[in-house]
């Protein structure tokens, strides 16, 4: 089985639910660096008031500070057997440093799974996105609805719309991606550990691509 993974792709590609789906089934802790600035901006801690007028306007949070909270989180010991990044790395001086976290930790990243989805149905899934404001969990208008109107499935929250949901934080969202993620693609194909798979499949079936990948198969 692979244990050290990077989950890519543009906002709305479903890393988010994907993610979701591979630590329940492999029990791998879940590094969301989306997730880790939502909750600082939410317990208005230093960080989070650093990071809330980058996230809000849909642009990149500065890799120094988005680094170092990675490093701080890679090396907690629920680590140690493997770990998912979900959001990380976003931009090459990024991936640089986490090859060296890597190397400082004896291991290496063994697979980076690129969910590929076309951009007229990330703005589609986007502005009609809605997520749990408890427990961080993706629900769609149209396509994800929860079991009640506005309450989440898993916990009862409210659910709510992301501010940087919106078209002209998209818009720069997806500037961001194809300018500074995009040459990720590169890098990680030139090592020999990239996978894309198609993120216009339905939840279920990609997560049996994901699955197999992760298994080895
Ligand atoms: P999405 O993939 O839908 O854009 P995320 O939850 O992964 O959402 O990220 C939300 C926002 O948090 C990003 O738009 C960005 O402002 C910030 N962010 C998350 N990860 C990173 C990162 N690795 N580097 C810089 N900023 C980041
Ligand atoms: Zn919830």
């Amino acid at each position: 089985m692979k244990t050290n993974i990077i989950l890519m792709g543009p906002p709305g590609a479903g890393k988010g639910t994907q993610a979701k789906l591979i630590i329940a089934a492999y029990k791998l802790p879940h590094i969301s660096t989306g997730d880790m600035f939502r909750e600082a901006m939410k317990n208005e801690t230093p960080l989070g008031l650093k990071a809330k007028s980058y996230i809000d306007q849909g642009h990149l949070v500065p890799d120094d500070v988005t680094i170092g909270i990675v490093e701080e989180r890679l090396n907690q010991d629920d680590c140690k057997g493997g770990f998912l990044l979900d959001g990380f790395p976003r931009t090459i001086p990024q991936a640089e440093a986490l090859d060296k976290m890597m190397e400082k930790m004896h291991r290496s990243i063994d697979l980076v799974i690129d969910v590929e989805t076309p951009k007229e149905e990330l703005i589609r899934r986007i502005s009609g996105r809605r997520v749990c404001k408890a427990c961080g969990a993706p629900y769609h208008v149209d396509t994800m609805k929860p079991k009640v109107d506005g309450v989440c499935d898993i916990c009862g929250g409210e659910l709510i719309q992301r501010k940087d949901d919106n078209v002209s934080a998209l818009t720069t969202r997806l500037e961001h991606y194809e300018h500074e993620t995009k040459p990720l693609l590169d890098y990680y194909a030139n090592k020999g550990n990239l996978v894309t798979v198609d993120g216009s499949k339905e939840k279920d079936d990609l997560f049996l691509d994901v699955s197999s990948l992760i298994r080895g198969e």
